[in-house]
């Protein structure tokens, strides 16, 4: 039995707020919705190395916590034409979110031209497919990496690209859009190496993507991530990273490639240091919209220089440990 104050948890949504995005190249304000819902099947089994997603879910909510938190939204609707809809794992994976309530969801936003939600790979189905409504759907996977190896060894994503493949190239056989998912520094990946990787991963996506969302990490609690970034064999990476990425992937595609970091500008998120973070963060989102590398063209700190030896010194000492915190505590003891 749940006591009182878990049970108003589990009929309140884990978040619901409003945003700028882009719909048919149109810039609108969208809903997003979070659900808690019973958590991602495989952060049960074995769960991605950053993902502190399942802190938020509750294996006891059942179909009528879910209707209990769609009626909340109902309530904050004001007919935006985008509702983004997420849970703590996939919408499509009936064990978290039973079909009654996937219908539910479907038919709670009537102005909504666009529905997206995030599902893994191996949920992408015929089968679940057929069972949601023509024209209205978008579908964001989070691929992370095109490289097989980063997904086992650095994320331990549980799917392989192949999975992706065969998931996207469903979608598109079925016209739905899809938004790519890219994860900016996993743990063991040099800054460099990092960047390098999300560049190739967004010329891989790119065919298969309607847009293309760059993820910067963000160290959440009680994960691998997390120990690794406490005792300083981790950074997050930093803005001047981003701001590579974004420029490259603009001149490797012409669908919309975006970020919007969570925790930016914080030691858990991207950063360089708290004279420039604002501005980089305001650039990447002005970005985002226009698609134009100029908004990035007057941005430079002293910081820059810290951040290109970060690059030179993990590529000579072969580490991805956070050098410059290692030589600060150096220092310190001297
Ligand atoms: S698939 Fe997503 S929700 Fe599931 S463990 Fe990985 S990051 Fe977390
Ligand atoms: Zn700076």
């Amino acid at each position: 039995m749940r006591r009182d104050s878990s049970e108003d948890r589990a009929q309140k949504p884990e978040a619901l707020w409003k945003e700028e995005d882009l719909l048919d190249n149109e810039r609108v304000t969208a809903m997003v919705l979070i659900l808690r819902t019973s958590g991602c099947w495989w952060s049960k089994k074995k769960g991605c190395l950053m993902c502190g997603y399942n802190s938020a879910s509750d294996s006891s909510i059942d179909l009528s916590d879910i209707l209990a938190q769609l009626k909340v939204a109902i309530g904050r609707y004001d007919n935006e034409k985008f509702v983004k809809v997420y849970t703590s794992g996939s919408f499509l994976d009936r064990n978290e979110i039973p079909l009654e309530a996937r219908n539910a969801v479907m038919d709670a936003f009537p102005s909504a031209k666009s529905i997206l939600f995030e599902s893994r790979p191996e949920f992408v189905t015929p089968e679940e497919l057929d069972a949601l409504p023509d024209g209205r759907v978008q579908v964001a996977l989070g691929l992370e990496s095109a490289d097989n190896e980063i997904l086992r060894k650095c994320i331990n994503k549980g799917f392989l690209v192949e999975d992706y493949v065969r998931a996207a190239s469903l979608l598109k056989e079925r016209g739905i859009p899809m938004r790519t998912y890219l994860l900016l520094k996993p743990s063991f990946l040099t800054e460099r190496r990092a960047m390098q990787d999300t560049i190739r991963s967004i010329a891989f996506a790119a065919p298969y993507s309607e847009s293309i969302s760059i993820n910067p990490l963000n160290v959440q609690k009680d994960t691998m991530v997390e120990r690794l970034w406490r005792r300083g064999d981790y950074r997050p990476p930093w803005l001047f990273s981003l701001v590579e990425v974004l420029k490259a992937g603009r001149g490797l595609t012409e669908k919309r490639v975006f970020s919007s970091p969570s925790g930016a500008g914080s030691l858990r998120g991207v950063h360089n240091c708290e004279k420039c973070d604002a501005s980089f963060i305001e650039a990447v989102k002005r970005h985002s919209f226009s698609q134009d590398v100029k908004e990035f063209g007057d941005l430079d700190c002293e910081c820059r220089t810290r951040w290109q030896n970060d690059l030179r010194l993990q590529d000579v000492m072969r580490t991805s440990v956070d050098v410059e915190r290692y030589l600060a505590d150096e220092l310190l003891f001297d």
